[in-house]
């Protein structure tokens, strides 16, 4: 089938069945267009919770489909790969992260939303990168904190609160390969652009950022009255800022994850007929996990 069919398919599907596709902004444009809300992690979060159907197919990596199972126990969640991952989620497991919290008995755990439902349940609140300041900084400064699993958004917080944090040593392998010399000839070739980095990115890249933030961070910062802007994250969401913005132009940096575009409208329309993959998540964990995304949602 051409796109167009399998669009006009998936489309015919989603309304027979009652469901709904949340996609991230990683995903391939196609991916996007199909999808009923597209966003970053958290108002994935919150839109999962509020969706109006009986099946949730989520456009994205499996830790964002078991974090929807974990919010929607009732639902059906549809992963159309489940076998998309993320180098955040693998950088710690919920066994590595008990034993490092028994070293440092005390500490509070706040954990990227980029973790396994098992890490989120040794987890006392969760984060995403649009409002893991805000989180760190609701708790007492006297307080121990445990922040995993990026290191990388770690130190950004440490910059922002002037707070030490004990940070678990991961990276997002897709972020994290740009170096500070590729913005600096991507700035000498437009000075005039206004850099946009994803605080995913190593500290000596976010330094040169003129916004750091989340990628709805990076979507709302694009509406001011600057014309042009080299935007590091990944390439993904240059299809909503074409779309938002179609009169301003854009210098990405070529990053790509491989494991957001394994998502197709293939597999997305094969799930749809199939029901499956879904994703199960034991009611324990779920629960404890719930527990720590619900903490995060809590904090105004
Ligand atoms: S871009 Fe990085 S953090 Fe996002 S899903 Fe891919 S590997 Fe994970």
């Amino acid at each position: 089938m051409t796109n167009r069919e399998l669009t006009e398919a998936i489309l015919k599907l989603k309304a027979e069945k009652r469901a709904v596709i949340l996609s991230h902004y990683y995903t391939r444009g196609e991916v996007q267009a199909v999808a009923d809300f597209v966003g970053d992690s958290l108002a994935l979060a919150t839109q999962a919770e509020k969706a109006d159907a009986d099946i949730i197919l989520f456009a994205g990596v499996r830790f964002m489909g078991e974090t929807a199972k974990v919010l929607c126990p009732d639902r059906k969640v549809l992963l159309p790969v489940p076998e998309a991952d993320c180098s955040l989620a693998q950088a710690c497991n919920g066994e590595q992260l008990a034993r490092f919290k028994a070293e440092h008995p005390g500490a509070l755990v706040v954990s990227y939303v980029n973790t396994t439902a098992e890490v989120k349940a040794h987890t006392d609140i969760c984060c995403t990168s649009s409002n893991a300041l805000k989180v760190v900084e609701s708790i007492d400064p006297s307080q121990e904190i445990i922040f995993a699993p990026d290191q990388n958004l770690g130190s950004y917080i440490e910059k922002k609160t002037g707070r030490k944090l004990i940070k678990w040593q991961g990276c997002c392998h897709v972020h994290d390969r740009v170096t500070a010399a590729q913005i600096e000839e991507l700035k000498a070739a437009h000075p005039e652009a206004k850099v946009l980095v994803h605080p995913e990115c190593r500290p000596e890249v976010v330094a040169l950022a003129d916004v750091a933030g989340s990628t709805a961070a990076i979507l709302d910062a694009c509406g001011g009255d600057d014309k042009e802007y080299i935007v590091v994250t990944e390439n993904g969401i240059l299809w909503e800022l074409q779309r938002r913005y179609p009169n301003k132009v854009f210098y990405p940096i070529a990053l790509e994850c491989e494991y957001m575009k394994m998502i197709t409208l293939e597999n997305i329309y094969r799930t749809l007929i199939n029901e499956a993959p879904e994703v199960d998540v034991p009611t324990d964990v779920a629960a404890a996990a719930r527990r720590s995304i619900e903490n995060m949602i809590s904090i105004k």
